[in-house]
């Protein structure tokens, strides 16, 4: 049986609520002897800057940096909204993010048959939708110097954010997105602002040219950024795979996103180079959303999204392909039954926690055994 070494980082908040329905699947895949997980288990954010000080400390850096994959749950709260900047509950995931070098930021935007009704778009544009959005993540304008704000001394001040992009940087992210969309409906398109920046020009051949060179049976179409965005919003279903810079998609993730319904379904991986001995790449899977302060320890919690996360880490660092669609398939069944935590239940009263959703998802998973 294949053994695995996954950290958990539950962090604040629901984190530790929605890890705790991972777990419980993780305990059952071991049972069955699907897989071992050898299972470690760190602080990240929030608590702990309590426990060391550090928003995560030197010694589950060194953790995760060792693992075959990070499973994080969430960071952040109200207590911490002053504590020194560099120490902030964020910082831990930007610290995680660099050290791994976790340069490709995978969302998924699926929307499940049951909550088509819950996007604001309508059900024919939503029904079945299933895109992957391939971000950029560790380089462009978020990082690029200079990055100042100067006074001018009258009265005004400049600030200054560079977009910046070398080759090798389009290159590695191009790769990723052609390669999944190998195992998918084998289309990417990428997008970026070639007619008004130079980043965009460079990100356009280099694209252009690994795929004449490495990906000729993947289609490839080029979308400006902007338009990306409208026809997501028009006609989403005509996209399969997107790859695309930090910033564009940082946006173009969100509007994905909202195609779906709640923040409580939107898993995440964000991956880093393949190991030259291994072939394996580090990998940290976690829910696009935060800690949820508003509803931690009231067993709202939907833990779809942590679940899912969970399910990405089975496709990208486990190759257990197989159970990660079984997962998706036990969410699809569980929501078409009416289970419903309260973000999605829409004008119904909610259903079910934070527990019985993940137990219910779990029940789903036996049957399949
Ligand atoms: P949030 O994602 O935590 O919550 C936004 C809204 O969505 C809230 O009403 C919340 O109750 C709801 N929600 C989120 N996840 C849910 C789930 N699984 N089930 C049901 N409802 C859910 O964003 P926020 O309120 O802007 O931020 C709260 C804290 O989380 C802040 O400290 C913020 O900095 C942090 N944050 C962390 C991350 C992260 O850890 N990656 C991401 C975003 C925000």
């Amino acid at each position: 049986m294949a053994s695995y070494n996954l950290f958990l980082l539950p962090g604040d908040g629901i984190g530790p609520e929605v890890m705790t329905e991972v777990e419980n699947i993780l305990a059952w895949f071991s049972a069955q002897g699907i897989a071992r997980f050898e299972i470690d288990r760190g602080l990240v954010g929030g608590c702990a800057y309590d426990a060391h000080g550090k928003a995560i400390s030197e010694e589950h850096m060194a953790r995760a940096m060792t693992a075959d994959a990070v499973l994080f749950g969430a960071v952040g709260g109200p207590q911490w909204d002053k504590v020194p900047y560099d120490a902030r509950p964020e910082a831990g995931l930007l610290r995680l993010r660099k050290d791994l070098g976790l340069f490709a930021n995978l969302r998924p935007a699926l929307c499940y048959p049951a909550l088509a009704d819950a996007s604001s778009l309508k059900r024919e544009v939503v029904e079945g939708l299933d895109i992957l959005i391939v971000r950029e993540l560790t380089g462009g304008v978020y990082f690029g110097e200079p990055k100042t704000i100067t006074d001018l001394g009258n009265g005004q001040k400049r600030a200054i954010d560079t977009q910046v992009y070398d080759t090798y940087e389009i290159d590695r992210i191009a790769r990723v997105a052609f390669d999944l969309a190998r195992t998918r409906r084998k289309k990417v398109s990428s997008a970026e602002k070639r007619n008004v920046m130079k980043s965009g020009v460079l990100w356009h051949e280099v694209v252009t040219r690994i795929h004449q060179e490495s990906y000729a049976d993947v289609q490839l179409e080029h979308v400006l950024a902007d338009n990306c965005a409208m026809q997501l919003v028009r006609w989403p279903k005509q996209f399969d795979v997107i790859v695309t810079d930090n910033l564009f998609g940082d946006v173009l993730s969100d509007v994905a996103a909202m195609l779906t319904g709640s923040l409580g379904m939107l898993p995440s991986a964000s991956l880093g180079a393949p190991d030259g001995k291994t072939g394996r790449r580090k990998a940290l899977y976690e829910p696009v959303h935060g800690s949820a302060p508003d509803i931690a320890g009231t067993g709202a919690a939907n833990p779809i999204a942590m679940i899912a996360s969970f399910g990405m880490a089975l496709r990208y660092s486990f190759d257990l392909g197989d159970w990660a669609d079984r997962i998706d398939q036990a969410i699809a069944i569980v929501l078409a039954k009416g289970v419903r935590t309260r973000d999605i239940a829409g004008d119904r009263p909610a259903n079910a926690s934070t527990t019985q959703m993940g137990a219910a998802i779990l029940e789903e998973l036996r049957a399949f055994a």
